[in-house]
């Protein structure tokens, strides 16, 4: 009885949550410390202690039945000033709190934007690797997705092959920097190189194009990397961001997208944006942590926790053979397969109790992704299967 599309979705459910069960399952059969679980991207790092202490503060201090109310859809006004003096303060921009939208999750933000813009057949483009939820937000609002083929020489965007999928019904282009999967960051150049393509495919089509800047992973950046602030280079960008890796708050479900005035039709943009959040029925992001989060805006995760077991996962890898781009930010780690079939590679590693995710989930086949957001001592006990699985191909 349910709809012809979820049941094309329940078919297509995930594959990396079909890892996150294994794991589960492998756990009960041979202990939750033979299992090297490297499947999903969950913080192995604690919040950092300014969240903890915020919500002691918001629960004791503020009145109970404002912080557990409804709001304006879009969130709590002071909540929304203090998150754009703090990226005003970061990157020199001038938005305010009526450029912000507070959600729930990038998730939840990324279909608040798709909902707001797309009408059935406008295309997205997206970059191969990419996180492949896209497919299912995008397809919830009828939208078609366009994926521009790898480049698996750097993993910074094919520009090349994006000119020629413009097309008139071009709506947005999504990119996602920190990289899940890659972990690499798109340098200034890529960046500048790709506004300057959208602006002149905007002036050819007479059409306008939304460039969407996916940005979970912002925070997540290694030996002080640069992440380029997109508004500053194109005027149509709509920022989603999340607290769900920066502060290690995926379970939480808070974030917010940045509206800028320079966006075209920005007020109606942003008054659907707020629109969009009521009738997806989120209604508004959870009120606690709005307040919460308002108070750890310069909270930091530990990253020093994330790059040592980078640096091992990476140097490990590397001295037994595998191919793999060194990650600059995020907790993800995408390795050559040193067979074709990614998938196949995934069940000989699953014998030896490591889960991964093939790189055919991110549409880029022959490599696998290993999220390293797991303790240290994981790690170090998968290695050796790691080595044995190169050996023994
Ligand atoms: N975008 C990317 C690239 C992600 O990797 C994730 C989660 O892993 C999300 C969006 C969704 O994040 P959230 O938990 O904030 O909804």
């Amino acid at each position: 009885m349910i709809s012809r599309t979820m049941q094309e979705q329940v078919k297509n459910s995930s594959i990396i949550r079909a890892m996150f069960e294994e794991g589960k399952r492998l756990a009960a059969i041979y202990g939750t410390e033979n299992v090297y679980d490297f499947s999903l991207g969950n913080p192995s790092v604690e919040s950092p202690a300014e969240v903890k202490k915020a919500i002691l503060e918001v629960v004791n201090e503020e009145d109970a039945i404002s912080i557990h109310g409804y709001m304006n859809n879009s969130g709590y006004e002071d909540v929304r000033a203090a998150i754009a003096k703090s990226i005003n303060d970061k990157f020199s921009t001038s938005f305010t709190h009526n450029n912000i939208v507070m959600t729930v999750g990038a998730a939840g933000g990324l279909n608040v934007v798709f909902k707001t813009l797309l009408n059935p057949q406008d295309e997205v483009i997206t970059f191969a690797p990419f996180f492949g939820e896209y497919r299912s937000y995008v397809k919830n609002y009828e939208g078609k997705l366009v994926v521009v083929a790898p480049n698996t020489v750097d993993f910074q965007p094919n520009l090349e092959e994006l000119k020629d999928k413009i097309t008139l019904n071009t709506k947005a282009v999504i990119i996602n920097s920190p990289n899940n999967p890659t972990g690499v960051i798109y340098s200034e150049a890529t960046i500048i190189k790709l506004s300057e393509i959208l602006k002149e495919k905007q002036k050819e089509f007479g059409i306008e194009i939304y460039l969407i800047s996916d940005e979970p992973y912002r925070e997540l950046a290694y030996d002080h990397a640069e992440v380029p602030y997109l508004t500053k280079y194109y005027e149509n960008t709509i920022v989603g961001y999340s607290f769900s890796k920066s502060l290690s708050l995926p379970g939480e479900r808070i974030g917010y997208l940045v509206i800028p005035n320079q966006v075209t039709d920005h007020e109606d943009v942003i008054a659907a944006a707020n629109i969009a959040t009521r009738i997806l029925g989120f209604v508004n992001a959870p009120s606690l942590f709005q307040r919460v989060i308002a108070k750890c805006l310069d909270a930091k995760v530990d990253l020093a926790t994330y790059n040592r077991n980078r640096e091992l996962l990476y140097n490990g890898l590397l001295s037994y053979g595998y191919e793999c781009i060194k990650p600059e930010g995020a907790f993800y780690m995408f390795v050559k397969t040193p067979i074709e079939d990614d998938v196949e590679f995934c069940n000989l590693a699953k014998k030896k109790n490591i889960l991964v995710v093939p790189g055919t989930s991110f549409s880029c086949p022959g490599y696998i992704r290993i999220a390293y957001c797991v303790a240290y001592e994981t790690i170090e006990k998968a290695l050796p299967g790691f080595k044995a699985l190169i050996e023994e191909l």
